[in-house]
């Protein structure tokens, strides 16, 4: 298996500058997002305070870093990291599609929207989960329940209904979902995520859903679920000005690691970021 120099977790505004650094630092670089880069860029109208674009809309900021990636053969690799292990010298990132192996991580992937459901964290491994690929075989012939944060989701849940004997689709966002007849759609606010008699039971506000497996998908996994053993200050993660987290080789930048959230803030931060990751190998 390839083993990159740099893997960096987002392609937000932070995840792009420090690829964009670790690049020009002739790194190695394993750039994993989505190729529409942040639903976080997409959705702003207009952005009057990032230096050289004013009035730029997020889109059109979206198209400018994609096109400067392009520019210098920085691929994404289309994946959402489920879990990521310290392994001594090298980091393990558990994809839905695959393992990738790297020597140093800079996380960049944002804020999570919203609490943890009550009871997620709780039964997290045991029933629930945050990756439809890597744990759909569990659930082959059972019944699973999927509470998806974006219509992006929507592809976990068809994957789903082709596995299960039975989906339950929980939108939490007000678009109606498109998904084939073999998925049942319960536009019902998830409030909770409870076990009863061996099975978990999604929570309304009007009803119990018995299912053997959840999964609850969002874009942003939180810090602490993702790396076991990072350091956090509150939800954040806690960085020192260099942008380096307590696990060596394991840096971070953007709104991971705390306000403000700006564009400018997280793209600065992940340029000094890769600096760090550059300079940690070196030293290695
Ligand atoms: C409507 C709106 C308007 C805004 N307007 C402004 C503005 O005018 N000026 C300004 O400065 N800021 C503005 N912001 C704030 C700005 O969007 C954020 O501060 C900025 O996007 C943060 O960049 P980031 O790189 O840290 O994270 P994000 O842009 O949130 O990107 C995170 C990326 O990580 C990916 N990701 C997360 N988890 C994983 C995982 N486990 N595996 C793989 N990928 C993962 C996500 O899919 C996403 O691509 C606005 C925000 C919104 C919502």
């Amino acid at each position: 298996m390839a083993r990159f120099d740099i893997a960096i977790i987002g392609t937000g505004p932070g995840g792009v500058s420090a690829a964009i650094t670790s690049k020009i630092r002739n790194k190695t670089v394993l750039l994993i997002g989505s190729p529409s880069l942040s639903s976080k860029l997409q959705k702003a109208h207009a952005i009057y305070n990032y230096p050289g674009f004013p009035g730029v809309s997020g889109q059109a900021l979206a198209d400018a870093l994609k096109a400067h990636l392009d520019s210098m053969d920085i691929a994404i690799t289309e994946d959402r990291i489920a879990s990521i292990y310290a392994m001594g010298d090298y980091f393990a990132l558990q994809g839905g599609k695959e393992i990738y192996e790297a020597s140093t991580v800079i996380l960049g992937s944002g804020v999570v929207a919203g609490k943890p459901l009550p009871g997620e964290e709780t039964l997290l491994g045991r029933g629930v989960s945050y990756c439809a690929t890597c744990d759909a075989p569990l659930y082959r012939g059972k019944t699973a329940a999927v509470v998806g944060y974006s219509r992006t989701e929507e592809a976990e849940a068809r994957f789903l209904s082709e596995i299960c004997s039975e989906v339950l689709y929980f939108p939490m966002y007000r678009d109606t979902p498109d998904l084939p007849d073999s998925v049942r759609i319960i536009s019902e606010p998830v409030t909770g995520i409870d076990e009863q008699d061996g099975k978990r039971r999604v929570l309304t506000k009007t009803d119990a859903y018995p299912v053997d497996g959840v999964f609850v998908l969002r874009e942003s996994i939180s810090p602490g679920q993702l790396v076991p053993g990072l350091e956090l200050d509150g939800s954040f993660i806690k960085v020192d000005r260099t942008m380096s987290t307590n696990i060596p080789g394991c840096f971070a930048c953007g709104d991971v690691t705390g306000q403000p959230f700006q564009y400018i803030k997280a793209a600065g931060e992940g340029n000094i970021a890769a600096l760090s990751a550059v300079a940690y190998l070196d030293k290695k």
